[in-house]
């Protein structure tokens, strides 16, 4: 593709969008539903990060010290990779459903039965829209690598975060100005934080999105921090894994395990699958991110 036929950032990321949209309508974003077809996942929102951007690195503190850089996934993919200035992150976040939401809400003690589909669909779902993207790019002559695809990635356990991946489509997701972190960890977008992600590093520009936070205000949507307010998330965890201290990461993937008798007992057809996310329905933060406090109220929490 001659320089002077290349697509403009904001065209590419024009296709990008609609392809995701078109995918998100059919089967590949099906939640299992034995009535027939039925969402998993509702209208994506979308970010954008550059490759050289120096947050990146800090996350090797926030994530993990050895935590991919896009560039570093990209090279892991495609050598000689073209320099970090010339490699662009799409995000997407996926945020569930109304109806999930609301049923979401209504549960106490044990998940709702949407909540499961649309967890049990989720990989599938992101993975199927990721190769969806991809493959859309190469029809472009354009690169993309999943980094959370790649055989180098990884879960571990982490002496500072209990359990460390060497991606985050969260961490990514704050690159690319989608919103902040929560007191439960979750990432609070403009659709709140009850969702999923995916992360693309792509060879093509894109119109990079302004963050509207400071790089050291990774927390100025929850309430908790911004106003010492809130912390419904807590009282929403049925097993104390949430507390003032943050996220117990261990404690509440015993309970995940934990779920799964009562699944099967409930929804048969769902026997194998797991899953709890109550902190991300009936609060403040869970479908919108909440309004910021005036100036000159009390921070804390
Ligand atoms: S529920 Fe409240 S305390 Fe918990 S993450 Fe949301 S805003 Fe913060
Ligand atoms: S997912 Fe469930 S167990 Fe884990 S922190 Fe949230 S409410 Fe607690």
């Amino acid at each position: 593709m001659s320089p002077s036929s290349a697509p403009s950032a904001s065209q590419v990321a024009q296709w990008l969008e609609d392809e995701a949209r078109l995918f998100l309508a059919g089967p590949g974003n099906d939640n299992g539903n034995p009535a027939g077809f039925e969402r998993a996942f509702g209208d994506p929102i979308f970010g954008y990060a550059w490759a050289a951007d120096p947050i990146w690195e800090s996350f090797k503190k926030s994530v993990d010290p050895d935590c991919l850089t896009p560039f570093a996934a990209f090279e892991r993919a495609f050598s000689p990779s073209p320099a970090a200035e010339n490699l662009f992150v799409l995000v997407f976040v996926l945020p569930q459903t109304g109806q999930t939401s609301r049923d979401q809400s209504r549960a106490s003690g044990w998940p709702a039965e949407r909540w499961i589909r649309s967890r049990r669909a989720h990989q599938k779902t992101i993975d199927g829209l990721t190769k969806r993207l991809q493959d859309f790019l190469l029809t472009k002559r354009i690169q993309a690598v999943a980094p959370d695809l790649l055989p180098a990635w990884q879960t571990r356990p982490s002496p500072s975060f209990q359990i460390s991946s060497l991606w985050s489509h969260r961490h990514a997701g704050f690159a690319a100005g989608l919103g902040t972190f929560g007191l439960c960890d979750g990432l609070i977008t403009r659709v709140g934080k009850a969702h999923r992600m995916g992360s693309l590093v792509i060879n093509h520009p894109l119109p990079v999105t302004l963050r509207d936070y400071r790089d050291d205000d990774f927390r100025r949507d929850c309430l908790w921090f911004n106003s010492g307010s809130c912390g419904l998330c807590v009282k929403r965890c049925p097993v104390g894994a949430l507390s003032s201290s943050g996220h117990d990461k261990e404690k509440c993937s015993g309970f995940l395990n934990r779920t799964k008798d009562y699944i099967a007992a409930n929804w048969p057809d769902l026997a194998g699958a797991y899953g709890c996310g109550l902190c991300q329905s009936r609060v403040p933060c869970a479908v919108r991110a909440p309004k910021l406090p005036k100036a000159g109220s009390v921070a804390g929490g």
